[in-house]
């Protein structure tokens, strides 16, 4: 009930709700009382959560932030929703994001831009910008979002939260609306590190239904997270750590530096010689399967439809036209391109190969060192409207957190300073596959 008041009394300035789910969360709640009034509490019975509108939910609206799915109702809850439930959790609402999750300030929504609790001025990032922005609004105490080249730690670093993408197979997809097969994952948001490690802890974990996810067993995240850095090498990539970036970043993020030295850890300068193509690699594969992945939506299985009785394939354009914002309109047309014949080879799969020789650059890295640590992105939030007439310069703010993707890595954001106008500057971990309990560790002997 305090969660639902904090969100009537907020969600105006914020907007980072696109549905509060209030009776569900009421009935929800009070199941979960009687669940431990009974003795039988799980780790998640009671705790109030919500998840980006992405996420399938049984009976509630979906909208993946689209106009063309306004009308949408799931007829079955994603497994990581059905997860949480099984073990109690009080879903009280769908969270605000960039359509499709194709963005970094959450400003590409139908449902209006989601507001920066810490300077209502400024982007929350994106596209989980709702899922971070609630938490710092103290609307929600952790939160689920997906993250394709940083939509989680990208928001979780400009909105002091911290934010945690799972290897690429960790938690199942089944059920979250796809935007870029090979990239998307789904992650936690919470206010603190050990939040984050129970909430992974509930969603993660090999699914029949999502034939992406794998069949390794999910550590205790809670058994090893204090264990502390002392003697763990951590690698400094010199490519992130360019001229362009932020004074207040470079400062917090030196500082952070410092305190894993005294902590106990070895800093070591290692090399991700690849770092450059990252970005234009992101964006031929990421938009090539968002075309492909989009095509499903054509007014006749899903959600709103248009049609002013020009045949079936006027049908299909009115839809896609009313319904589509710019930003998806170009990323399909970007991917359609890349992916047209004559051209697979030199965009689509020379972007595969390169893909490749990013993965290798972690893995080799990974031979000399326990975890990476990195800045999450090159500046604290910006302006709304500063980047929109600019796509190019939008992209380039997911230069630091677009390279875990393409390798299927694990990595995690955690606040580590503000700047000077008070903004909040994130940290970024980054770990081995299915080092996610490593990463966790570190987060917390920092935090
Ligand atoms: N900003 C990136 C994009 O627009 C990443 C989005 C995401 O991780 N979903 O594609």
């Amino acid at each position: 009930k305090a969660f639902l008041a904090r969100i009537a009394a907020t969600n105006d300035k914020v907007n980072s709700f696109i549905t509060v789910c209030e009776a569900e969360a009421l009935a929800a709640a009070a199941e979960a009382d009687q669940r431990i009034a009974a003795g039988n509490a799980a780790p998640m019975t009671g705790i109030p959560l919500a998840v980006k509108d992405i996420f399938n939910t049984l009976d509630v609206r979906t909208t993946c932030g689209s106009k063309i799915l306004d009308n949408y109702v799931s007829p079955y809850d994603a497994t990581a929703i059905a997860k949480l439930r099984e073990q109690g959790a009080v879903i009280i609402g769908k969270l605000n994001m960039d359509e499709f999750a194709m963005g970094s300030s959450n400003e590409n929504s139908a449902a209006g831009p989601v507001k920066n609790p810490w300077d209502l001025e400024r982007v929350p990032g994106g596209s989980s910008g709702g899922s971070a922005a609630a938490i710092a609004a103290g609307q929600a105490l952790a939160t689920l979002g997906t993250d394709t080249g940083g939509s989680i730690r990208q928001p979780a670093s400009h909105c002091g939260v911290v934010g945690l993408k799972p290897t690429y197979g960790r938690v199942s997809r089944y059920g979250v609306i796809a935007y870029a097969s090979s990239l998307d994952q789904v992650g936690p948001l919470a206010r603190n590190v050990e939040d984050c490690a129970t909430l992974l802890g509930a969603v993660a974990g090999y699914d029949p239904m999502d034939s992406t996810s794998v069949d390794t067993p999910v550590p205790d995240y809670l058994a090893t997270l204090k264990d502390g850095v002392k003697g763990k090498k951590i690698g400094l990539p010199k490519e992130y750590f360019i001229d362009g970036l932020d004074a207040d970043v470079k400062k917090a993020v030196d500082a952070a530096i410092a305190t894993y030295k005294g902590l106990g850890a070895e800093i070591v300068e290692v090399s991700l010689p690849h770092t450059d193509y990252a970005v234009a690699c992101y964006y031929l594969i990421a938009t090539a399967e968002a075309s492909s992945n989009l095509a499903r939506y054509d007014g006749v299985r899903y959600g709103v439809r248009k049609d002013e009785g020009e045949g079936l394939i006027g049908m299909y354009s009115q839809t896609r036209a009313a319904g589509f914002g710019d930003e998806v309109k170009r990323r399909i047309m970007l991917g359609t391109y890349a992916l047209s014949s004559g051209y697979y080879d030199a965009y689509y799969l020379k972007a595969q190969k390169v893909r490749t020789l990013i993965r290798q650059d972690f893995l080799d890295a990974f031979e000399k060192v326990d975890l990476l640590l990195t800045p999450v992105a090159p500046t604290p939030a910006f302006k709304i409207g500063e980047k929109t007439d600019d796509p190019l310069q939008m992209y380039l703010s997911d230069i630091f957190t677009i390279p875990l993707n393409l390798a299927g890595l694990c990595g995690i954001s955690l606040p580590c300073g503000n700047s000077s106008e008070g903004l909040p500057i994130g940290l970024q971990l980054l770990g081995k596959p299915f080092a996610e309990a490593e990463i966790l560790q570190a987060a917390w002997a920092f935090e």
